[in-house]
């Protein structure tokens, strides 16, 4: 669709005309290795063509039509290192092997996956944006340094971007990121959320705990990225209705949970993850992401 046009108002108009060109074409029904994923295209072609309507008066939507879209796959990795002896049974769960790693990221690239980041996330959500058609958000929480070893070169080969959620007490330490690291991932197109001081429960903060652990640390990560932080990762992914306007006031626009059932007003705070146990193997993954959205 590549024409050579000199007259500027020419170029106006064939950008007008491709860009509707976009919004009208029917997505290209590609061979989909389920149902659930071919539902989760019809679903966000159809929410995209109903947005036509909010994005022109700018409202964002109702919780009911956002809870109405197809919810878009989520996965949760903590540790990608291989086991050691004092790994316990329950910790294993949160440790990914690096070989199992790069055999996932390899498997969702050759199925067709592309990675979207959270503002893209929001987008569909408030106002039906539309989305790659097999879109996937990779998540990291709690700051360990092997995400950046082992993890990233293996983002890198596919070039998947992720959300790192960062638990500001742990910058520096031994065996975790380094400002220095998390400035680097920033940069990189990587995203930076908030996952608190340090990963104390939300639903029993009371006076200064909102200062401690979510005031303070969003202060840090944004000087350390220079960005504004507007998503949240619950630690243990708990929450309570009180944490939500405390969450919106300070800037947040969406916090993340994990598996359990979202909130009937405030879907954009309750949005939904998995964690990728380090007990499955990559058929495993791929049957949770069909099933668990
Ligand atoms: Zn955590």
């Amino acid at each position: 669709m590549k024409t050579k046009i000199i007259l500027p108002l020419l170029i106006i108009t064939t950008i007008y005309l491709s860009s509707c060109q976009q919004n009208s074409s029917t997505q290209a029904s590609e061979t989909a290795d389920s149902t659930s994923i071919e539902q989760l295209n019809t679903g966000i072609t159809e929410s995209n063509n109903d947005q036509t309507h909010t994005n022109t008066s700018g409202k964002i939507a109702s919780a009911a039509e956002i809870l109405a879209r197809p919810q878009v796959p989520i996965l949760c990795y903590h540790q990608v290192r291989n086991w050691t002896a004092s790994d316990g049974k329950m910790g294993k769960d949160y440790i990914v092997p690096i070989a199992e790693f790069k055999s996932q990221m390899k498997m969702l690239a050759d199925s067709g996956y592309q990675t979207i980041l959270p503002d893209q996330l929001y987008s569909y959500l408030a106002y039906g944006t539309k989305l790659p058609k097999k879109p996937i958000m990779l998540t990291f929480d709690d700051t360990k340094l092997d995400q950046y070893t082992a993890a990233i070169p293996e983002l890198k080969k596919y070039g998947f971007k992720a959300v790192f959620y960062i638990m500001t007490v742990s910058l520096g330490k031994p065996n975790y990121m380094s400002k220095a690291q998390v400035k680097e991932l920033s940069e990189a197109g990587h995203v930076i959320g908030s996952h608190t001081y340090d990963h104390q429960n939300v639903k029993k903060y009371q006076g200064d705990d909102w200062l401690t652990q979510i005031e303070k640390p969003t202060k840090t990560l944004k000087e350390i990225t220079g960005k504004d932080v507007k998503y949240f990762a619950y630690p243990f992914g708990l929450w309570n209705k009180e944490a939500i306007p405390e969450l919106k006031k300070r800037g947040f626009t969406s916090a993340f949970i994990l598996a359990e059932k979202r909130d009937e007003n405030d879907p954009l705070f309750t949005i939904r993850r998995i964690i990728a146990s380090g007990y499955w193997n990559t058929k495993t993954l791929h049957n949770s992401i069909v099933k668990s959205f």
